[in-house]
């Protein structure tokens, strides 16, 4: 993508007088715009009387256009007007005084009854070639906010903490996790800021958060489909600019209003009746890597040791050919049909269920197949015409390449490979690598809209579908990478690994939050983390001469807390507690750490109507959470080959203690802690019983024993060193 286009009139600095301006205002949000200019000239939050824009500052045009190329020159709008407007809504239209080139039309409209303006906008008269996005709506000027956060939701949710401070910009885009449609921007002020759109046909989109000095421009992008014969564009769905009183998890309940009515809850695989009830009754995860002696072998010491838990297993590394290279040439196993076959028959027996690993869009370059099928002709291609080829293997340095999931040729590949792991090998379930993504394709002999579109979801589904159909009968899991709300009615569950950020990215500028749990949690099974207590483990596959010498081997002990932390992050958050590149050494090496896992595992399990099918509600404020700094390994797969390591140390301080808050059907009240130190803590907290529906008529149960008195807004309790806190308030 190229240099923007903004258009002329976006450099006059508006002078005018209040008879020029157009104001939408419903009693809650009050919205105003320069007559001559169509500007946005103030935006006021009418219940706190806070005004959002810098008013001493130039604003800009509401939109901006992105060429395909550089160089390109469109034949712009060179005047601006409001043509008509209400208490409640203004059309806005930009064009040239002769009516020659691409004209604009925005629509902008309050709710009746809420803090929100709705965003339309259409364009006609363009290059449909040449014209690649459209940003919309623009907002500039909005005032920095006193310790500001922006909250946005790839994966689980990343909150963002003065951000201007260390990037101008935050950005969401191709390849896009399309998590959820929500944004936030807040501080100390009154007010902040709610984004959001109301897209229900998973096109693709985009924003952008830029920070300029004390202010900060929001843009929303939409994706256009391509072609020279197209010369107009309607936007599908609305762009929701309000107000919000809160945080993001205030954001997440406004958006919940709305996403919970949309198909994909509706339809939802959790509560749809069509789930395997394994799923559910999952309570830990393994994850472990290589033939199933390092795998199965050891999921069944996992439950040997757990005693009456049910453990489920991500399996990778169990197909031919080496990781991150020879996909999707997954058949037949790397330990032979007849001995994989045989372990997955007698986990099964044991009561242990798996989702072997297979990449869901990828195809490796360095394959004959690549050649020999002309495969390139079926892959995801960018705006410049090349493939999204990556080098992910460090070590053979062979790239692969993402089909683009319009096309049936993959669809029908990928869906008889799911056939035979759960038809003929007997396992019963699949992990789809890679899932919830959204790349744009511009190849355009794929027979689907060029670059925006919704082909990439809809083609995704299809798929899905496809291997439903092929394993209708045993009615495997499927489940995918990362989060996403068009994926709820379709897979089964979803890997969220960021309650181990630190353990890949190290030390980064974000904070990690449920914000996609805080909206549908009792709607979509979440499990998985990267957090274990080995070294990375080594393909047997790759060269053996970057293999590390630590390879799978315990790591120091001085990675406990952070290896707690993770598992005490999935507990809060209620998703499905996963332990990685797990070994029977473990139970000796490490027994602090095992009944640590043991005693979420349990507690998770006893209060799962609240944690796994619960509302999550606001979590308990700690008086104090005992930060504390602690040793963080950060580890890569593919870092020994260069650089001779595959451990990075660092310090972080973290939190030693964590909570949150569940409501069930019944409309009973868990409030879950635990303490990832050695040692016992003095816990305060203080929580909002109204918000919580709580009164005289709910009795409080700690750890299970009854406790006299009315529900309370502040309590003390001492917490054991690694162990759990339940708070249950139950109505009698
Ligand atoms: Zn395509």
């Amino acid at each position: 993508m190229k240099k923007l286009i903004i258009p002329l009139i976006a450099l006059f600095i508006s002078a005018c007088q209040p008879s020029d301006k157009v104001v939408l205002d419903n009693g809650l949000l009050r919205l105003t715009f320069d007559r001559s200019t169509a500007h946005l000239i103030s935006m006021t939050d009418l219940e706190t009387g806070y005004e959002y824009l810098d008013l001493t500052a130039a604003p800009k045009t509401l939109w901006e256009l992105a060429p395909r190329e550089e160089g390109c020159e469109f034949d712009l709008p060179t005047k601006a007007s409001v043509c008509s407007w209400s208490k409640n809504k203004a059309v806005l239209k930009w064009r040239q005084e002769d009516g020659r080139g691409i004209e604009v039309t925005a629509t902008v409209s309050l709710d009746k009854t809420k803090p929100m303006s709705y965003w339309d906008i259409e364009l006609t008269s363009f290059e449909g070639d040449k014209l690649m996005e459209v940003y919309f709506p623009r907002i500039s000027n909005i005032k920095e906010f006193t310790n500001e956060e922006v909250a946005i939701a790839p994966w689980t949710g990343h909150l963002y903490k003065n951000y201007r401070k260390v990037s101008n910009v935050l950005s969401q885009r191709s390849v896009i996790r399309p998590t959820m449609q929500v944004e936030v921007i807040y501080g100390e002020e009154p007010s902040g800021l709610y984004i959001a759109t109301n897209d229900v046909n998973s096109m693709a989109k985009g924003s952008y958060f830029e920070f300029e000095g004390n202010t900060t421009t929001y843009k929303h992008v939409y994706m256009l489909p391509m072609s020279a014969e197209n010369s107009s564009f309607s936007s599908s769905y609305q762009s929701i600019i309000g107000t919000l009183h809160g945080d993001w998890y205030d954001a997440a309940q406004i958006y919940r209003e709305w996403a919970l009515q949309q198909e994909w809850v509706k339809n939802n695989r959790l509560h749809s009746g069509k789930m395997n009830s394994w799923l559910p009754e999952t309570d830990i995860w393994m994850w472990n890597r290589g033939r199933s002696n390092n795998v199965l072998t050891e999921a069944a010491d996992l439950k040997e040791y757990l005693g009456d838990y049910n453990v489920s297993v991500l399996w990778h590394w169990w197909h031919n050919g080496p990781y991150d290279d020879a996909f999707p040439e997954y058949l037949p196993p790397r330990e032979g049909r007849e001995s994989f076959v045989k372990a997955v028959a007698e986990a099964k027996a044991k009561g242990i269920n798996m989702t072997p690993y297979m990449n869901s869009i990828q195809w490796g370059e360095s394959r004959k197949s690549w050649t020999e099928l002309n495969i390139s002709q079926y892959s995801a291609r960018k705006s410049d015409g090349t493939t999204h080829a990556n080098k992910y293997n460090k070590y053979t340095e062979n790239p692969i390449t993402p089909m683009c999931m319009s096309q049936e040729f993959w669809h029908e590949i990928y869906s008889n490979l799911c056939d035979t792991v759960v038809n003929s090998y007997g396992s019963t379930g699949v992990y789809l690598d890679q899932a919830c993504l959204h790349y744009c394709c511009y190849n355009p002999n794929h027979g689907h809209t060029v670059g925006g579109g919704n082909y990439w979801v809809k083609g995704y589904l299809k798929l899905v579908e496809l291997i439903r159909e092929k394993t209708k009968e045993a009615n495997p899991v499927l489940t995918g990478e990362g989060s996403g709300e068009d994926w709820m009615a379709h897979l089964d569950g979803f890997l969220t690994l960021e309650a181990s950020t630190e353990r890949v990215e190290g030390l980064v500028h974000k904070e990690i939050i449920p914000f996609f749990n805080a909206v549908y949690h009792e709607y979509a099974i979440t499990f998985g983390q990267f957090g274990g207590f080995t070294y990375p483990p080594y393909d047997e596959f790759w060269p053996k001469e970057f293999r590390a010498p630590n390879t799978e081997t315990l790591l120091p002990a001085k990675y406990n807390t952070q290896l707690r932390m993770e598992q005490a992050r999935n507990f809060v958050w209620g998703i499905q507690p996963t332990i990685v590149n797990y070994h029977a050494f473990a139970r000796k090496a490490r027994p602090v750490e095992m009944k640590y896992i043991a005693e979420l595992v349990a507690k998770r399990k006893q209060y799962k109507d609240y944690m796994q099918y619960g509302k999550m509600m606001r979590a308990p404020k700690l008086a104090n959470n005992y930060a504390t700094e602690i040793e963080i390994a950060q580890m890569s797969t593919y870092s020994y080959k260069n650089e001779g390591t595959n451990l990075f140390p660092h310090k972080k301080v973290v939190p030693l203690l964590y909570s949150s808050a569940w409501r069930n059907k019944e409309g009973n009240i868990l409030l879950a802690f635990t303490n990832i130190s050695e040692e016992a803590k003095d816990m305060a907290f203080t929580i909002n019983p109204t918000e919580m529906g709580l009164d005289e008529n709910f009795t409080l149960y700690i750890d299970g024993v009854a406790q006299n008195g009315v529900p309370q807004s502040k309590y003390e309790v001492v917490i054991k060193g690694c162990s759990t806190k339940i708070f249950e308030f139950k109505k009698e």
